[in-house]
């Protein structure tokens, strides 16, 4: 994999330090795949210099790449153990589906912006993330011949828990989703049980709409 260079790898140190682990995210697999996944490639050349910062970034077509603390916060409540595969709705960048590629077994992500998913599976390709499977559609539906998973990752804002996707998940599978209006959401920890569904509220956050048939009307 691509390293990149002395002071992007000082900078994610330091990222993880005081922005992840001050911040009470204590799970090795992902404090480790923070430190690994090469941020700055995933924002544009001239925001290089600010992908390690406490901030999401704009990533073209009105996108977002979300805030390092949100994307390990999010990854930690999945629980995964290495024999994971994991589903990702909302590609974006790509940089959330690279760092559970570091952990998980296989990372299946859709996005239905095409121009973002040509640029993400390029970035795959290049830092050899072969354990990515990518998707060109409406990800509120789910991807229901590679289902069920055991973990299932929303990383825009839907009005509703998309309840196609609770379908998908295991038995003992874990979703994360953020739930709420088209300006502030709450992240919502769902655990798929033989007999319930649970339900956690993380706390507030903040994401670009999920449009789609189960998400938000495209305006
Ligand atoms: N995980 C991304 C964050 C992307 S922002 C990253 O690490 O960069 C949210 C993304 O979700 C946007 O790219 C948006 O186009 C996409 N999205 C919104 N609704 C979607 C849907 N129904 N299906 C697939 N992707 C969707």
């Amino acid at each position: 994999m691509i390293s990149g260079s002395i002071k992007f790898d000082r900078q994610r140190d330091d990222m993880v330090k005081r922005q992840i682990e001050a911040r009470g995210v204590t799970d090795e697999k992902v404090l480790a795949a923070m430190r690994k996944v090469p941020r700055h490639f995933f924002v544009s050349e001239a925001l290089g210099d600010q992908a390690y910062g406490d901030f999401p970034l704009p990533i073209g077509e009105q996108q977002t790449i979300s805030q390092p603390y949100i994307v390990a916060e999010m990854t930690q409540a999945m629980q995964l153990t290495g024999d994971d595969r994991v589903l990702e709705i909302g590609t974006g960048s790509g940089y959330q589906a690279a760092v559970l590629a570091e952990i998980a077994y296989r990372v299946y992500t859709i996005e239905r912006i095409h121009s973002l998913l040509v640029k993400a599976r390029r970035l795959f390709d290049r830092l050899h993330y072969h354990n990515i499977l990518t998707r060109y559609s409406d990800g509120t539906a789910g991807w229901i011949d590679e289902s069920p998973f055991d973990a299932i990752i929303v990383t825009a804002g839907a009005p509703k828990i998309p309840e196609a996707l609770i379908a998908q998940l295991t038995t003992g599978g874990r979703m994360v989703v953020p739930v709420g209006d088209q300006h502030s959401q709450e992240l919502i920890k769902i655990y798929k049980d033989e007999k319930e569904i649970r339900k956690t509220n993380l706390g507030g956050c903040r994401f670009v709409k999920l449009v789609g048939e189960y998400g938000w009307r495209d305006t």
